[in-house]
């Protein structure tokens, strides 16, 4: 039977956008032999139809991930149904540049995947359509939002002047230390620290000045821990730490460390040359212990006893 001249006319027409649709378009045999290979597919790989039509897909793009796409494709053909990949579980499928001006950053293609049977008129598979849709928009918007939250939630638990943990994440850590503590009978010790005299660098130097100290007191005290120790800021030029899993031997050591860093350093901040010194105060996780809250008064209780013997030194709670 002959097709009819209108019937004709939209077949060129269905042809045409096919060719043009901004979605790539694939069709493969089993052997994933290539049929199809639409206008976007042309543009993107900058291979053209004729080229590629007839040749083996895998031969022609060996970065593809064969076993992944092979068991896509077979699962398809017993199925009988269409499989979906988002750019989320695979960023892509063909390594395409990224040509979208606006989301000019990212450094690909990201592409949802579609594949679709072809069925004969016995209903068995014969091709493969794979759809190949641009969503680089969409990832890069949602990576970026991504990204804005790990800022933001990371800004959160910060203290901005120091970069140490403020006090309310600080302390929330410490309630998680306390209760491991009790459960496993972990030795922790809490430092609590103070700046010495620090209202007279305020009032000689000013509060800018002073806010630079605070920032060089907390890098000194950065430097000198290790991963797991968790320092924060817990009020203006107070500082805690706690130790996880350190003697107290171990914890007068580490401190006496840092007070005599902080006390041989001088920070330059324009003409002013500033020296400090700090108070600390320690105590151990013992069983008597009976709130986070607690642990914290005898560190406080100990640091006070530093400052009252003569500032510049270290005490040990019970001591
Ligand atoms: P002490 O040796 O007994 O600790 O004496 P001090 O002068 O350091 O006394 P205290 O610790 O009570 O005073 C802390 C001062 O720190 C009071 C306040 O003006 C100042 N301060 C608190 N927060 C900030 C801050 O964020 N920046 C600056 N520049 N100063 C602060
Ligand atoms: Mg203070
Ligand atoms: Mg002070």
């Amino acid at each position: 039977m002959m097709a009819k001249p209108e019937d004709l006319q939209e077949f060129h027409w269905l042809m045409d956008m096919l060719e043009t649709v901004e979605v790539g378009l694939v069709v493969l045999d089993h052997d994933y032999g290539v049929h199809v290979w639409n206008g976007f597919m042309e543009n993107h790989s900058e291979i053209t139809a004729s080229r590629i039509k007839g040749r083996n897909l895998f031969e022609t793009f060996p970065d593809l991930p064969e076993p992944w796409l092979r068991r896509k494709l077979e699962s398809v053909r017993l199925l009988r149904t269409r499989a979906f990949t988002t750019w989320e579980q695979r960023p892509y499928l063909f390594h395409f540049r990224n040509t979208r001006p606006i989301t000019g950053t990212a450094p690909y293609m990201y592409q949802n995947l579609t594949i679709s049977p072809l069925c004969g008129s016995d209903g068995s598979v014969q091709m493969y359509c794979l759809m190949i849709y641009d969503v680089t928009d969409m990832a890069a918007g949602k990576l970026a939002l991504e990204r804005a939250n790990d800022q933001l939630s990371r800004l959160s638990e910060t203290d901005g002047l120091t970069g140490l943990l403020n006090r309310n994440t600080w302390e929330n850590l410490l309630e998680a230390e306390y209760g491991r503590c009790c459960r496993y009978g972990n030795e922790s010790v809490l430092v609590m620290f103070d700046i010495d005299r620090f209202k007279s660098v305020n009032d000689t130097y000013g509060h800018v000045t002073g806010d630079e100290v605070i920032r060089r007191t907390a890098q000194i005290l950065k430097a000198n821990l290790r991963h797991a120790d968790l320092a924060g800021r817990y009020g203006g030029e107070e500082y805690a730490i706690v130790l996880p899993e350190t003697p107290i031997d171990g914890a007068v050591v580490l401190c006496e460390r840092i007070r005599r860093t902080i006390e041989t350093t001088t920070v330059d901040v324009g003409s002013a040359r500033i020296q400090c010194t700090i108070s600390m105060g320690l105590a151990s996780m013992t069983e008597d212990i009976d709130s986070a809250r607690e642990w914290i008064e005898r560190a406080d209780t100990a640091l006070y006893a530093a400052k009252t013997g003569g500032r510049n030194q270290i005490r040990v709670a019970g001591q």
